[in-house]
């Protein structure tokens, strides 16, 4: 263990004593910590499954075993605490063993989106100064060629995952189950090991893009991602439980899966992980087959298991999760006609945890007609307890009222929203009292309900994945024959959303769109690549001369 047993001792006086005076509270000052949720589960829900890929089942006894070896296991790589552990792969029971040991023993979870370009993941990956990184055989080729320039990374730990992938022969890679086989587990008390104060360490690391620039990073503690699992528990929100079983489809390297895995275990839930599986027929077959009755996912996937609905038993299902992008209200009630469970809204962020706010209706809306109650769900919904959400007017700053009419941008205060980046400046990302700009516009209504309508940061949400149009209008005109060009949404309905890209050419020039787009193709990720590129002889402009992309919004009936 990185540091010797400390148990935090109770404050045996009050501060203040007078009249007038504020007055401590006696309670035992007990640290928040991932520690608590992985021995909690160990102590009483040892028996409880997690069903993993390749129909393998463990219980959360196993898991709990494994992760005691893995702490040792980092103990003898010598990886220091506070050094941050990358994951770069699937849901899988490994990687949970990873969100709990690299927290448990001090060190920072940064779980890495396997979806980034070569140049995004290099930069985040020197960016943190990961010391160990921890991938699936099969998404090795993926990260691998970049290990030369990843100067920083002295392990390279492979978790099999049943692929036959090669490994190539470097006395830097090892292997999980090796690295953990035979070595002791530790016997003593992770919990025991925090003081008070520690609560406030980090515990996990997540990139978020960026309007412009550098992916930025999330850093989270372990205060802030309890209290984030015990909103996951609420009663009347999400609320987690026991009798559950929660398969989150979102991918653990998103913004944690949501909550989902730690909230699953804090509350005794078992757990299916699916792999990287995106096939609708098998994550539906999972489904009925494990009796899922809490599932998460971005609506691309939704829409894509759809069609499919009524060739699968859900009736176990309670609970289905759509965040990442607007859930359209139609997506949403083909699933109640089909399994009589709507999709309910998650609306967060990466700064958020995620989750900040979750739809559905409540008790005022029971004498509603079914039409108003779809307009309910369609709304993303209320804040969960312990957030605060308002809007604001994007000029003036001046809060707006909460009258379900006045657009304005979403703020956030709360434990689990964050307060700073990584290592860089927050920049405009903070208001002056602290609370969090989301780029998202909504309006709020006076029971609090929150309706996203737009959104201000100029970013493309294509599958639940962002793509910076900044950044792909910095590559296209690279190009030497291009002189002005604008990237936006169009509204797609498998992926939501999908960029295309507006280009003013010099004159003269006769270059076309698959030569622009070969331009590009090694400078981006593939799924970045615009969907259609549209020549113009100028592009609309705002009063001050500032491109407005508004206008070519609605010049293109792009909405
Ligand atoms: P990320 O940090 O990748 O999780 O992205 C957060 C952003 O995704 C938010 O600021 C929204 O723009 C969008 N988003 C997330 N959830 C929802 C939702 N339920 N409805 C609409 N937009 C959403």
């Amino acid at each position: 263990m990185p540091d010797e047993a400390r148990v935090p001792t109770v404050i045996g006086a009050a501060r203040g004593a007078g009249t007038g005076d504020v007055m401590d509270g006696l309670m035992q000052p007990r640290p928040l910590t991932i520690a608590h949720i992985l021995e909690r589960a160990e102590r009483l829900y040892a028996h409880k499954q997690v069903t993993t890929v390749g129909a393998e089942r463990v219980t959360y006894g196993e898991v709990a075993h494994n992760t005691r070896r893995l702490g040792t296991a980092l103990d003898s790589l010598d990886v220091p605490v506070g050094a941050r552990v990358a994951t770069f792969a699937a849901n899988t029971r490994r990687h949970l063993e990873l969100y709990l040991a690299v927290p448990a023993t001090k060190r920072v979870l940064h779980s890495i989106n396997i979806r980034l370009s070569a140049e995004h993941l290099e930069y985040i990956v020197n960016h943190a100064e990961d010391d160990v990184i921890f991938v699936d055989r099969e998404l090795l080729p993926r990260i691998w060629p970049s290990a030369d320039r990843l100067p920083k990374v002295r392990h390279w730990v492979v978790l099999p995952d049943g692929s036959d992938t090669a490994i190539p022969a470097d006395p830097r890679i090892l292997d999980y189950d090796e690295l953990i086989e035979g070595v002791e587990p530790f016997a003593g008390s992770f919990e025991d090991t925090f003081t008070l104060a520690d609560e406030n360490l980090a515990s996990g690391l997540c990139y978020t893009s960026g309007t412009t620039g550098r992916p930025k990073g999330v850093l989270y503690s372990h205060r802030s991602t309890v209290l984030h699992c015990l909103g996951t528990l609420a009663a009347g929100f999400i609320g987690l439980c026991e009798s559950d079983v929660v398969m989150p489809i979102v991918p653990m390297f998103h913004a944690n899966a949501w909550g989902l895995p730690y909230g699953a275990m804090m509350t005794g839930a078992s757990l299916v992980l699916p792999g990287l599986s995106s096939n609708p027929a098998h994550l539906l077959g999972l489904m009925a087959a494990e009796r899922v009755t809490v599932a998460g996912a971005v609506p691309t996937v939704w829409t894509s298991m759809a069609p499919k609905l009524r060739a699968h038993d859900l009736s176990a299902t309670r609970f289905l999760l759509g965040g990442g992008s607007a859930v359209a209200p139609a997506l949403s009630e083909t699933y109640r006609a089909a399994i009589g469970v709507p999709i309910t809204h998650s609306w967060g962020m990466t700064e958020i945890s995620p989750v900040g706010v979750i739809g559905g209706t409540r008790t005022q809306h029971r004498d509603a007609t079914a039409e108003e109650q779809v307009a309910v769900r369609a709304a993303q919904g209320q804040p969960l307890p312990l957030v605060n959400v308002r809007i604001v007017d994007v000029e003036t700053g001046q809060e707006l009222p909460r009258d379900g009419d006045a657009v304005g941008e979403v703020q956030v205060a709360g434990p689990w929203v964050a307060g700073g980046y990584f290592r860089v400046d927050g920049g405009d990302s903070f208001t002056a009292d602290g609370w969090l700009r989301t780029g998202d516009l909504a309006t709020i209504d006076a029971s609090g309900y929150l309706r996203i309508v737009d959104r201000v940061k100029d970013l493309i949400k294509s599958g639940g994945e962002w793509i910076s149009s900044v950044e792909l209008e910095g590559v296209i005109s690279s190009h030497p024959d291009v002189v002005e060009v604008a990237v936006i949404a169009r509204p797609d309905p498998r992926w939501m959303e999908r960029p295309v890209a507006y280009v003013v050419l010099r004159d003269g020039a006769t270059t076309t769109a698959d030569e622009l787009l070969r331009h590009i193709t090694p400078m981006v990720a593939k799924w970045w690549l615009p969907d259609d590129v549209v020549f113009m002889p100028t592009l609309p402009k705002t009063g001050t001369g500032k491109l407005s992309k508004s206008a070519l919004r609605d010049s293109t009936r792009i909405a």
